[in-house]
C-alpha cells in the first residue's frame, strides 16, 4: 500500500505531550508538590442544567416507539438551525439562510475536514501563534511543503506580537485562504470591525477565502467587538464560519458544533455551501438526537442565563489572572474577551524557561508559547478553566516567585 507519506511524516504533537512529561517527571521527583494546573484548555464547570433537562427528555423520548430518532438530517435538525439563527445571528443583524448553517460535532472537526474543499496547490496563511489544528490538517493534505527548524516552508505566517498590537499583518505572498481565530487561541485577543473588514476587503480583492473559527465568541463582553464575521459588510462572499457549543456551553464531551457556509461562497465558479453539503452527506452522519436538544435548550432563556453565569466564572477568573500579573509587572495579553491570558515572559526568557521557572518554584503549570508557532517563543499561556480559589493561589504564587 502506498501510504499518505505527508502524514506518515508529520511532525509529532509534541506541545500538551511535552508539558505533560516535564510535569509528570516533577511530580515523581516532588511527589507531595501542590501544583495546580492553569494549561487547561477544557471546560470544568458542569453542563448547565437546561441542557441537562433537554437531554434526559430526549433520552426518555428516544425510549419510546413515537419519539424514537434515528439518523437524523444530514446537516442537523431544522429546530436547533433556527434557534441557533435566531440566538446568535437575528440579534446581530445578520441574516442567515437554514440552508448555510451545518450542524456538526465540533469545530475541531470541522476547521480540520473544511481543507478538503481546497485546491491540492492551495496556499495557506495563519496568524501566528496559531491553533494547530489549522496548520496540521493542511500538512497531511500535504500543502506545506516541508517542516524544518519549526517552519512549514509551503506556509505563510502572519505574526501576532505585542509590538503589532497582535493585529496580523496582511498576506504580502499570493494566498487562497487565511485562517483566523477571534478571540484567539492562544492570545485571547479580538479585532475590532474596523481590523477585520481589513481582512475581508482583502480576501475580496485577492478572490481568497477566511475560514473563521469563533469557538471563544460567547466571551465577548463588548458589544462593539463583533462575534459573527458577517458582521462585517463582504463577509458572505469570502468567509466561512466555525462556531462550538464547547466553550459557549461546557459542551467540550457532549460534542456539538456549527460551521456557517454562506451561498454567495463560489470560487471557479463552484459553490462551497453545495460541495460542504456535498462532503459532509458523505463523510459524516450527524450529531446525536439527545445532543441537538440539549444545544437547542441552551438559547431558552434560561439557559442563556446559565451559560452566561459559567462564562462569568471563567472571565473573573482571567480577570484575576490579568489584574494580578500586570500589577507584578508583566505585561499581560487577553483575558478580557477570552478565556485565555497570553503573558510576555519577564526578562525576554524562552517560554520552555519559564514553564520550567513556575512549574519548579511556584508548581504552577501553563502553556510555553512557543508550541503554537515561532511567534510564541518568549510568551506564555495561562487559561481561566480553573476554580476562581486555585487561580488565586496561582497567581499569588506565581507573583511571589516574579
Ligand atoms: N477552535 C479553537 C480555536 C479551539 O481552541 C478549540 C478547542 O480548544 C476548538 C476549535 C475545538 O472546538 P470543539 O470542541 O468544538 O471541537
Amino acid at each position: 500500500m502506498n501510504v499518505n507519506t505527508n502524514l506518515a511524516s508529520m511532525p509529532a504533537g509534541y506541545l500538551f505531550a511535552e508539558v505533560a512529561r516535564r510535569v509528570k517527571q516533577y511530580q515523581a521527583e516532588n511527589p507531595d508538590a501542590p501544583i495546580l494546573r492553569l494549561g487547561i484548555g477544557d471546560v470544568t464547570r458542569p453542563l448547565c442544567p437546561a441542557a441537562v433537562d433537554a437531554m434526559v427528555r430526549a433520552a426518555r423520548e428516544m425510549g419510546t416507539p413515537d419519539g424514537f430518532h434515528g439518523y437524523g438530517p444530514d446537516f442537523g435538525y431544522e429546530w436547533l438551525i433556527d434557534a441557533i439563527i435566531a440566538g446568535d445571528y437575528a440579534p446581530r443583524g445578520v441574516e442567515i439562510g437554514r440552508d448555510e448553517v451545518f450542524i456538526s460535532d465540533g469545530a475541531k472537526s470541522d476547521v480540520g475536514n473544511l481543507q478538503e474543499l481546497f485546491g491540492a496547490d492551495a496556499r495557506i496563511a495563519v496568524t501566528d501563534p496559531v491553533y494547530p489544528v489549522y496548520v496540521d490538517s493542511n500538512a497531511m493534505a500535504g500543502r506545506l511543503g516541508k517542516y524544518e527548524s519549526g517552519r512549514w516552508t509551503r506556509l505563510t505566517y502572519l505574526p501576532c506580537n505585542a509590538e503589532n498590537g497582535f493585529v496580523p499583518p496582511l498576506p504580502t505572498e499570493n494566498v487562497d485562504v487565511v485562517y483566523l481565530c477571534y478571540p484567539n487561541n492562544p492570545t485571547g485577543t479580538v479585532l475590532t470591525k474596523a481590523q477585520l473588514q481589513v481582512f475581508v476587503d482583502w480576501a475580496m480583492a485577492h478572490n481568497a477565502l477566511i475560514v473563521y473559527d469563533a469557538a471563544y465568541k460567547a466571551f465577548i463582553a463588548d458589544p462593539q467587538v463583533p462575534q459573527s464575521i458577517y458582521e462585517i459588510p463582504g463577509a458572505r462572499q469570502c468567509a466561512i464560519e466555525c462556531c462550538s457549543f464547547s466553550k459557549t456551553a461546557g459542551f467540550t464531551g457532549t460534542r456539538c458544533a456549527y460551521t456557517v457556509v454562506p451561498r454567495e461562497l463560489t470560487f471557479d465558479g463552484c459553490s462551497l455551501n453545495k460541495m460542504w453539503g456535498r462532503r459532509q452527506a458523505t463523510k459524516f452522519n450527524g450529531v446525536s438526537y439527545v445532543t441537538q436538544r440539549a444545544a437547542q435548550a441552551i438559547y431558552s432563556a434560561e439557559g442563556q442565563k446559565q451559560i452566561m453565569d459559567t462564562i462569568a466564572y471563567y472571565r473573573e477568573n482571567a480577570r484575576v489572572i490579568g489584574k494580578g500579573l500586570a500589577d507584578a509587572g508583566i505585561q499581560v495579553f487577553g483575558g478580557v474577551h477570552s478565556p485565555y491570558v497570553w503573558i510576555k515572559t519577564p526578562d525576554d526568557m524562552k517560554s520552555w524557561d519559564f514553564f520550567d521557572l513556575l512549574l519548579r518554584r511556584a508548581n504552577v503549570v501553563g502553556t510555553p508559547g512557543e508550541g503554537f508557532g515561532p511567534s510564541g517563543e518568549g510568551y506564555f499561556r495561562l487559561t481561566a478553566f480553573n476554580t476562581l480559589e486555585n487561580t488565586r493561589e496561582a497567581v499569588n504564587r506565581i507573583t511571589k516567585v516574579l
